[in-house]
């Protein structure tokens, strides 16, 4: 079979229905619409923000068409405050493993594209993974999202071994105990097999919302090009009981505010169709410069760095419970100032080109890689610096490996769950990094800030037997968690 028609059945299901969940028309009205809301229509949205509920397309609508600066700042504050009440100042760390960059697509914005003859091209082997698997771990991580092209080699059975590989590597005290996957969007079936290896979030990002941008990127005659197919990628995957998926899109495709708002009625369909469910994670990634690829170079829709802090701060106020991640893509300083504005987790010390952990000891591998990172620094050097920012580094797997993820999460997320056990869990994994991974630097800052996060919990049930898993934990035990 033509590797092109792999779907085409598939496809069927969707090629029949009359419309779906994303109404261009109705987006563009409801945000000109609001073209200009007063102070008090952006104070109301606020006021509901505030009780962290998520909002409706026409509130999100006013905050995203929100042009006066006294209301603007009032939205980052309360991101601001959202974002400590419901994550409790944790910083999650993770990192990107690409395991291949083969790929039968050929989107026009990205490096990995069919048509870019300048790639020297790779699909690591698993011995391969358990090197570069290796290197991270020894490094300090223990969350990857393992990144694939879309092409004949990389199809599911491989993708499970890929998985079961890495679960399988251990060195000295470490190991990476959570694994995420960003990958092309797949089938139930497939799904399903994903499900048994024990992935953690599947992510799919839809890149662009818009109709018509879409087909205009992503060529007809490649799997990538069927919009729906990918538009109901995180509905297949909560049929085969993958509860935990990640969305977003690419930012600079089309006009961020119809991107916000195609996000939005992404997790509102979610919810109604999977018991109050949405994503677990939303990207927000901007187009960077990719090897030989000239649209990245000049991306249609180009988010300014103020537009960029607008949009985070905005689905922070819009989708309350849902991690936002901010990727290596961003320079530290743009990382900096969304931290404080909503964003959960973050890489570090990533190197996306395939192969390049063992390649490279500085970051670049321009040949190699989908595009450019904006930052570079190690693990330890952004570890420190989280620490500097009333943060705590975590590296925390607890919940997806107690079954706490989809429904059972979202019922967690909004109690006192996050104070009790997401906190002491950070303390924990952070704890184990300080000990057995970070520079002297980094461990005369990080050991002040688990003193301080442990005193927090002083007069509470909880602190003696916080004191005591740190005890174990110098004494040699690892992976300890509540
Ligand atoms: N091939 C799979 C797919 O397209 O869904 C998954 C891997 S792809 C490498 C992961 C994501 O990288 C894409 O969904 C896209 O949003 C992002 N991406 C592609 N080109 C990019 C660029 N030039 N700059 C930043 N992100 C890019
Ligand atoms: Fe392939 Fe994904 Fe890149 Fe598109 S974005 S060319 S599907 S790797």
């Amino acid at each position: 079979m033509n590797f092109l028609e792999k779907y085409k059945k598939d496809f069927e299901e969707y090629d029949s229905m009359d419309n779906d969940f994303i109404d261009d028309d109705k987006i563009w009205a409801q945000l000109d619409k609001w073209e200009n809301p007063s102070k008090a229509d952006v104070r109301s949205v606020l006021r509901k923000a505030e009780q962290k509920i998520r909002l409706e397309p026409e509130e999100t609508a006013i905050l995203i068409q929100n042009k006066d600066k006294d209301t603007i700042e009032e939205m980052y504050a309360l991101a601001n405050k959202l974002k400590r009440e419901i994550y409790g100042d944790r910083i999650v760390f993770f990192a990107p493993l690409y395991i291949s960059d083969k790929c039968a697509n050929d989107c026009v914005y990205c490096g990995f594209r069919s048509s870019n003859h300048n790639m020297d091209r790779k699909t690591l082997s698993l011995d391969e993974i358990e090197k570069e698997v290796k290197i991270m771990i020894d490094e300090g991580q223990k969350r990857t999202v393992l990144v694939y092209g879309e092409s004949p080699e990389t199809n599911i059975d491989y993708m499970c071994e890929t998985v079961k590989k890495v679960y399988s590597v251990k060195s000295k005290h470490g190991e990476i105990r959570r694994a995420n996957i960003n990958c092309a969007p797949l089938s139930r079936e497939e799904l399903a097999k994903f499900k048994k290896v024990g992935i953690g979030t599947f992510q799919v990002f839809q890149e662009t919302y818009h109709h018509a941008t879409y087909r205009k990127l992503h060529p007809q005659n490649t799997i990538k090009g069927n919009y729906r197919w990918r538009l109901y990628a995180l509905d297949r995957a909560q049929d085969a009981k993958l509860d935990d998926v990640g969305m977003g899109a690419l930012f600079g495709l089309y006009d961020w505010r119809f991107e916000v708002m195609g996000i939005l009625y992404h997790t509102i369909h979610l919810e109604k169709e999977f018991n109050g469910v949405g994503p677990h994670t939303i990207s927000f990634p901007r187009i960077e410069p990719a090897t030989n690829t000239p649209y990245s170079y000049h991306p249609e829709h180009v988010v300014s760095d103020e537009d960029f802090k607008k949009l985070v701060a905005i689905l922070r106020l819009s989708v309350p419970y849902t991690g936002l991640i901010c990727t290596a893509r961003e320079k530290p300083e743009v990382r900096r100032q969304v931290i404080s504005l909503g964003v959960s987790q973050i890489d570090a010390g990533s190197r996306i080109g395939v192969g390049g952990y063992g390649k490279s000891m500085g970051n670049q591998l321009p040949d190699k890689e989908q595009f450019s990172l904006g930052d570079t620094r190690t693990l330890d050097d952004v570890v420190r610096e989280t620490c500097s920012m009333d943060s705590i580094p975590s590296f925390c797997t607890a919940c997806y490996r107690a079954g706490r993820t989809g429904e059972n999460f979202m019922r967690y997320a909004k109690s006192s769950f996050v104070h009790n056990f997401c906190v002491p869990n950070a303390i924990f994994t952070f704890k184990e990094y300080l000990l057995d991974y970070a520079s002297e630097e980094t461990k005369k800052v990080g050991e002040k800030v688990v003193a301080d996060y442990v005193n927090r919990f002083k007069g509470e049930k909880v602190y003696d037997k916080i004191l005591e898993n740190l005890k174990r934990l110098e004494n040699g035990e690892r992976d300890l968690r509540f």
